[in-house]
């Protein structure tokens, strides 16, 4: 059994008041790791830590070169040593092994991009309309960030918060979700290795409600990033508002796939079928409604069904696995019961739909890929994130009515559109009401391109070349070289 502490001042911890949270490794159903419980006093203890190594330490002295140079030895451990952190991920969030290598062989790039981002961010000088005066803006670190991660991709989504927060000069302390804080642990393992100063990255587990709410109330903490659900985002959102700190909230999604006639069927497919059965559609992108040409509708939903169908549940740990068990058993209850209501409302179960029991896993937390037709804009699964394998596929008759139908939703994440025809494909991005439109392609996220929510899916963006300045405050500095005049002339 794995036990693991808090990270804090470069060195672990065990919870303030004694209490552990047992990990449930979603293959098996067993327990396999326990973390502490984080309380207020262990909140303090990090924050406490990471603002005196912005205000007092050798980091609060570094030059962009030299933090960057930190997070490059950081990077040059993750490009040699990520194979080490790939089991405790897998364990804890149950994700198939072949993803999180995809994943962790490519930890290391995002440290590297927002490392040298930082080298370009200068102080500019400003336009001022008063005689005798300059001014110029600096961009200045905040100070202590709040991190609060997910399950599904615990360190790929960290990486794009505190390689941007670190390069720009603050400090951190992480909350990574209750069901899956493994990786992030021995990721900060890792940092102690790197040339990072103490208290600069910090880990306090927990519950969101108790050290998540914590950790956006402390008064220290001047900024927050967060992913993770609605409900979880509206929470943070009105502790930062009490706390009077910026967020940048990154949220669920469901993301329509506009089909049409003209596509080459075979990409498309390969787009819808990754866009919803990768990592079980656990996935803030997840292609989870499909808006298909109604003449090709019933080939589409064969031609789906029969990919689903062959998909191979297993162990995740196997490289052969297709289908590997949702991360929890609340999750899995939630995403059955889901599956019942859509049944119950009129949509049509053409494929899958069930709990699974594969032969090397039969405890573990395992659905069917699923796939609904006749899904209407007045039913919840296509009103509600699903957060699992379960695709909803409706039909539209002319292009108007496709981008009606996708634009349908309290969600703007990301979209899909499929179709030859370039001129409409580029209309239609326009039209489409979310952070990322992807064309005949589905799923890349990278370094240089931003991604964020329109409506509920959140606000502020990550990645880009902007998203360094997300981490950084501006300060205008005036310079006169006019007399001031006496306000107050007696004659
Ligand atoms: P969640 O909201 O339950 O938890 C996310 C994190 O927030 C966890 O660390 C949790 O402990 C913490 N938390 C929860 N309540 C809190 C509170 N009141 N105060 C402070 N922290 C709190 O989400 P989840 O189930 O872990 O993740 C799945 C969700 O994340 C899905 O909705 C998915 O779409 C979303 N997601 C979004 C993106 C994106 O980039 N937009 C990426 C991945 C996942």
């Amino acid at each position: 059994m794995k036990q693991y502490d808090h990270f804090i001042d470069g060195a672990w911890h065990a919870a303030d008041g004694g209490e552990v949270i047992d990990s449930i490794d979603p293959a098996t159903g067993e327990v396999w790791a326990r973390f502490a419980r984080g309380n207020n006093a262990d909140v303090d203890q990090a924050v406490q830590a990471a603002h005196r190594a912005f205000s007092e330490g050798e980091w609060s002295g570094y030059s962009a070169q030299q933090r960057a140079d930190c997070l490059l030895s950081l990077a040059d451990l993750l490009e040699q040593r990520w194979q080490d952190l790939v089991e405790a991920e897998v364990r804890d969030n149950g994700k198939r092994i072949v993803e999180v290598n995809a994943q962790f062989a490519g930890l290391h790039s995002w440290y590297r991009y927002f490392a040298q981002q930082m080298l370009e961010v200068e102080s500019t000088q400003l336009e001022n309309q008063i005689p005798g005066v300059t001014s110029t803006a600096h961009y200045l670190p905040y100070g202590v960030i709040g991190v609060i991660t997910p399950w599904n991709s615990p360190l790929m989504i960290l990486a794009w918060k505190i390689a941007p927060a670190l390069a720009a000069g603050n400090t951190v302390v992480i909350k990574p979700s209750e069901h899956a804080s493994a990786s992030t642990l021995e990721f900060a393992a890792l940092c102690a290795e790197s040339s990072l100063p103490q208290g600069v990255i910090n880990v306090v587990t927990g519950f969101g409600e108790e050290a998540g709410e914590a950790l956006v109330k402390h008064p220290l903490t001047r900024k927050v990033s967060f992913t993770g659900s609605d409900f979880g985002g509206r929470k943070v959102a009105e502790a930062a508002a009490s706390n009077v700190i910026p967020a940048t909230l990154e949220l669920g999604g469901k993301s329509p796939q506009l089909l049409f006639a003209d596509v080459d069927l075979d990409n498309a497919i390969n787009g819808i079928v990754s866009g919803i059965f990768l990592s079980n559609g656990q996935t803030c992108v997840a292609g989870s409604r499909l808006i298909v040409e109604d003449s090709i509708h019933d080939e589409v939903v064969l031609r789906i069904v029969g990919r689903a169908r062959k998909l191979q549940a297993g162990n995740p740990l196997k490289p052969e696995t297709q289908v590997a068990p949702l991360a929890n058993q609340v999750h899995l209850d939630k995403v059955l019961s889901m599956i019942a209501d859509a049944r119950a409302q009129g949509a049509i179960c053409v494929c899958g739909g069930e709990r699974q029991y594969p032969e090397d896993c039969p405890n573990g937390f395992f659905v069917q890929p699923t796939v609904f037709t006749s899904v209407t804009p007045a039913m919840t699964l296509w009103r509600e994130e699903v957060f699992g394998p379960v695709l909803a596929i409706t039909k539209f008759s002319d292009e108007a009515e496709a981008v009606h139908l996708a634009n349908d939703s309290v969600y703007g994440l990301a979209a899909g559109i499929w179709s030859k025809d370039q001129a409409r494909a580029q209309r239609i991005a326009q039209q489409i009401q979310a952070g990322t439109v992807y064309i005949n392609h589905y799923r890349s996220v990278d370094p240089g391109s931003p991604i964020g929510g329109f409506k509920r899916s959140g606000y502020g963006r990550e990645l880009g070349p902007d998203a360094v300045k997300d981490y950084l405050q501006i300060k205008s500095v005036w310079v006169g070289s006019a007399p001031c005049a006496d306000p107050f002339p007696t004659n």
